[in-house]
Parts: structure tokens; sequence; C-alpha cells
């Protein structure tokens, strides 16, 4: 078997774009239904035939996961070699794999540049492993814009907002990984290993929402990834005039990042609070369409140390949320290099629990997953310089599986994503 290169060496491959491969090829995966329709028109299949065509590649993308037209077996030969001049199913490329020790895995994907001048940005996307569940967390934006204090995410600048074909991408790629394709045997029904997707990766999705929502109805369309809009958790850090927008027309599960209970603090901890008030915040939370006590809020609540952890705080939290279908999940910090807090001690975590729990508010504390990977939540950040400085001269070892044992997480250097 080849030597896997140095990581250093596939961050600094040309992308797609960069002249030297030219692609000018539009993914297929994360085109509606009705622009398949519209593409088929245009490459001359009658009004007839489209809509089979069209049902025939979302099967073949979505259910299949195939990676080239060649594979679709009862599409035309001709129409199979039109499609493929003018589109791809190509994934992006996986540029680093890395597995935690708790068996979370994540990906480093390039996307690509949007012309020669720009420099492809990357962007991660992690699986969290669970007995009775597995979880895809995704991003929806290169960067940030928000700059909340305690997130890693939130110190590398907004680079571009993803597209639709990219946010689906990321379960093309994971779906890869994990060998979770249905219909290839590849994984039996019921024993799917993605079976929930979370938008908390990079980004805030309500700034992005034009993208988010197609994306998730793809991901939710039930011909296809089909996973259920119930399933899907879209989470903001509280952009309010979108909150009712999301639940109207995305129709997921809601998660809201509060953090703080007092405006003086989550002034601080999430500046967008200047704008949105905690106060006008829980008012489009009382008003999310769709809510009842099956289908609850989720109040993301970060534990830190001598900054929101005290319990009056945890008093005032279930006084703002009196009335709401909700849940807490209280999130230990997850520190990143640099950060300006600690986690709250565990103690202070389970007496703030135990508070919130009292009041009859089911008070998870969340298992920080893949901390040794960055991967938890708030520790994902792409800039290129990180790839650089951390992975530069790393050796990757060899394949490992999931939990494997070792002291350490795992980083693996792989070879382009796309067939
Ligand atoms: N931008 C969105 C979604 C991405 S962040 C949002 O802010 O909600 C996903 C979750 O991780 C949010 O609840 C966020 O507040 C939390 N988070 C960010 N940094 C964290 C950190 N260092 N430790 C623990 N949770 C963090
Ligand atoms: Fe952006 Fe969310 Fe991080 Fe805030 S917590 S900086 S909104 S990704």
């Amino acid at each position: 078997m080849a030597t896997a290169p140095a990581i250093a060496d596939l961050a600094d491959r040309p992308p797609r774009h960069s002249g030297i491969l030219p692609d000018e090829r539009t993914p297929l995966a994360g085109l509606s239904r009705a622009e398949l329709a519209a593409a088929l028109a245009g490459l001359g299949v009658p009004e007839r035939a489209r809509r089979m065509r069209t049902a025939q590649l979302w099967h073949w993308t979505y259910v299949r996961g195939v990676r080239s037209f060649e594979a679709m077996t009862n599409i035309g030969k001709e129409l199979r070699a039109a499609l493929a001049a003018r589109f791809t199913l190509d994934r992006p490329q996986v540029i680093a794999e890395e597995i935690s020790t708790d068996g979370t895995r994540k990906w480093l994907l390039r996307l690509d540049a949007r012309s020669d001048a720009e420099r492809a940005p990357a962007v991660e996307c992690v699986f969290i492993p669970e007995e009775d569940r597995g979880t895809l967390c995704v991003s929806s934006q290169v960067g940030c814009t928000l700059s909340c204090t305690f997130c890693h995410t939130g110190t590398q600048p907004l680079v571009r907002n993803l597209t639709a074909s990219e946010i689906v991408a990321q379960m093309l790629v994971a779906r890869d990984a994990l060998a979770d394709w249905p219909a290839s045997g590849e994984a039996a029904p019921g024993q799917r290993r993605i079976t929930n997707v979370v938008l908390m990766g990079m980004g805030e999705p309500l700034y992005n929402f034009d993208n988010v929502a197609r994306a998730i109805d793809i991901i939710a369309d039930g011909e296809g990834l089909s996973l259920s809009k119930r399933r899907i958790t879209l989470s903001t850090s509280g952009v309010v005039p979108m909150i009712e927008r999301c639940g109207r027309e995305i129709g997921c599960a809601l998660a809201v990042s509060l953090h703080a209970t007092r405006d003086e603090i989550r002034d601080r901890l999430v500046p967008l609070n200047r704008k949105y008030p905690i106060a006008e915040l829980m008012d489009a939370c009382r008003r999310y369409p769709g809510l009842s006590n099956a289908r609850r809020i989720t109040f993301e609540y970060v534990m830190l140390k001598g900054v929101n952890d005290e319990p009056a705080h945890a008093r005032e939290l279930v006084r703002l949320v009196a009335g709401i279908p909700a849940k807490i999940n209280l999130i230990p910090f997850n520190p990143w290099p640099g950060a300006p807090y600690e986690c709250s001690d565990w103690d202070r975590i389970e007496q703030f629990a135990e508070i919130v729990n009292r009041a009859g508010y089911a008070s998870p504390v969340r298992t920080p997953r893949g901390r040794d990977i960055m991967a938890a939540c708030g520790q994902l950040k792409s800039a290129s310089e990180r790839i650089r400085a951390g992975l530069r001269g790393r050796v990757p070892p060899a394949p490992a599986q999931a939990g494997g044992g070792s002291s350490g997480g795992q980083i693996r250097g792989l070879g382009s994503g796309g067939s």
C-alpha cells in the first residue's frame, strides 16, 4: 500500500478551480428536483420523461450514493455522457480525517474556490456515534461573523457562506466514510449510522438561510437521504428576525444558544445579544411555529467557570423558559488555545442541572465528545494557518478503527474524495 502523503502536502494541493485542474461542472447534489428537471430540459429530455429521469437521478445520488454517471445503468449512455459533461458527482476533497479515542470523527473538507484569485476554503464536519444514535454535525459557513467570545469558530472571520450543495455534500462524504448507503447493501434498514443531523458546526445557519433551507429540504426528502425534519436540529445564536421563518419554512427542530440569563452577561458572551436582547429572543422562541411538548426547543447553555454558573443563574433560567416547551442542554465548556474561559467545576454543573431538573425541565449535561481532536462543540476552525501550523510535520499513523484504544486522537491524510 502506498504511504499516505503528509497532511501538509495535501493541504497545499491545488483546489479544483486553481486553473491547474479546471472544473466548470455544477455539482448535481444540492439541486432541487425542479432544478434537475430544468437541467434535463436543457439537455433535450422531452417533458414526459423528465419526472422519471429526475427520480432516477435522485435515487442514484441520494439512495445509492454513486459517484459517477457511468454507474446509472437505467439511464441511456448518451444522456449519461451529456450529464457528465455538465454536472459532477465528485465530493469535496477530504484533506484530513481525524478519529477521537471516543470514536468521534472529524473531516476537514476542501471546498472549491469561487474564482482563480480565491484560495480554496476548508470546512469541518463531525460525526458523533452514540449507543442509540449517530449524529452528524454540519457546518453552514466558513468562519462566522458573530465572534462569540467562548467559541473557537468565532475567532475565524467569515470567509463565505456554504452553498446548499456544500452543506449536502458533508452528509454524502460522511455516508461514504461510514459505509452508510442503504441501497448498496452497506447499511441495512434500521441500522443506519447517521440518524440525526445538527447544524452546530461552523457558522450561524440563520445568516445563510436560503442555502440551509434548501439543503435541509434535500436531506429530509423521503425518497433520498430521508432523514425526518424532527431529526434535524438547527442551532442559532439568536437571530431573532429569522426564527419564525425557520419554523415556518424549514420546520426542523430548533436549538437556541442562550448561555446567560442576564443581558449584561450575554452581551459579553454572544455579542449579537446587543442587537437582539434576551427578552426579544425568548418572545421569538415562544412563537416558534409548531412548538409543542413533543417538539421542544433545546436551550443550550455553556458552563463557564465564575461567569454564568451560579445557582441564582439556574433559577433565572427556569423563570426565563417558563411556558416554553423546552429542554436545557448544559454544555461543559470545551477549551481551545488562547480561550479566555475555563469550564465550570463538575459539582457546579451538577448543582446547576439539579435546579433546572427539579423545576421540571430535562437538563442533560452534554458529554464532551472528540475534544482530543478539537471536534467538540465550539472547537472547530479551519483557517489554513491552523491546518499548516497544527499538522505540518506530523506523520499520519496507519488507518485504525474508531475507539481502537490508542492514547490520542488519530489523524489520517487522505487523497481526493472526488472520483
Ligand atoms: N452558530 C450556531 C451554531 C454553531 S455553534 C450557534 O451559535 O448556535 C454550536 C453550539 O456550540 C452552540 O450552542 C455554541 O454556543 C456552542 N459552543 C461554541 N463554543 C463552545 C465551546 N468552546 N464550548 C462549548 N460549547 C460551545
Ligand atoms: Fe458563530 Fe455560533 Fe461560534 Fe457564535 S457560537 S461564533 S454564532 S459559530
